[in-house]
């Protein structure tokens, strides 16, 4: 089993769906989890409810885009547990528009969310974790990022992930600062749920069915704990065998 005990781990897009998931399980591996996202009830429920049932989880508001508030998430964080040891780069949206339908505006707001928060996220927090003797980043991208999808700005987006990985995970690396991307395929959250995409994907993955968040937390704990210390600037896909 993964102790996380006496770690503390950021989640964006934490207030549901795999974020949600992988924020639960990465406190209940015993880490100080401060829960990020856009949607304030939805995030402060879920901390609460973690609160109760015994573990420490707090909800800030944070918008990825945001730098002021990527600062405030830091300083929240330094002034609970003062250090940072785990950051999951989660948070992300799609839009399913073909190219000829997108306007730029749409286009950048999905490289925003989806790769510049991340961005954002690494610059400050890599150097907090430097401080503090290292730590692990895990930037949720996507299978997406190993073929073309009729997503063009959110498929370009998790090919954005993987780069920012590698580049991080070598600037990083001397500082004890890992970072690495999880390449998810098709798992059925809010984001998916009710999307004509869904059959046809399960007919063409090899395991025949979706994946279930918890498979995806289970890797987020793996490269958060000390078992993967020597693993840093890789893509994990982990996806039944889709992209095989
Ligand atoms: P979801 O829509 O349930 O969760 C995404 C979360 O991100 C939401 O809580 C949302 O409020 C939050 N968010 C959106 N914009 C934000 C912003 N600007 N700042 C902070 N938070 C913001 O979707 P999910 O399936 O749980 O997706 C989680 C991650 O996994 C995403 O990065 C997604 O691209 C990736 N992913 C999902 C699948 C899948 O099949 N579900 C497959 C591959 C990758």
């Amino acid at each position: 089993l993964t102790d996380l005990s006496g770690k503390t781990a950021i989640v964006t897009g934490a207030a549901r769906g795999q974020g949600a998931v992988e924020a639960e399980m990465l406190a209940t591996a015993g880490a100080s989890v401060l829960i990020c996202d856009v949607l304030e009830e939805e995030g402060a429920a879920l901390a609460e409810r973690l609160a109760s049932e015994g573990h420490d989880v707090r909800f800030k508001r944070l918008d990825v885009t945001s730098e002021a508030e990527w600062a405030e998430a830091l300083a929240l964080v330094r002034d609970w547990t003062g250090q940072l040891d785990v950051l999951v780069n989660n948070a992300g949206i799609i839009n399913r528009k073909i190219i000829r339908d997108m306007s730029v505006e749409e286009w950048r707001k999905v490289l925003d969310v989806n790769a510049t928060g991340a961005f954002i996220g690494v610059k400050l927090a890599a150097p907090m974790m430097a401080e503090g003797g290292g730590g692990s980043i895990v930037n949720i991208s996507s299978n997406s990022a190993f073929t073309g999808h009729y997503d063009p700005a959110y498929t370009s987006s998790k090919w954005a992930l993987r780069g920012l990985t590698r580049t991080a995970a070598m600037e990083f690396a001397e500082q004890g600062v890992r970072v690495n991307a999880i390449c998810p395929g098709l798992i059925v959250t809010d984001l998916n749920r009710g999307s004509p995409h869904l059959g046809p994907m399960i007919g063409m993955t090899p395991a025949q069915r979706a994946g279930e968040a918890t498979e995806v937390a289970q890797l987020v704990l793996f490269l958060a704990s000390g078992a993967s210390g020597f693993i840093t600037g890789e893509d994990f896909v982990i996806d039944g065998g889709f992209t095989a």
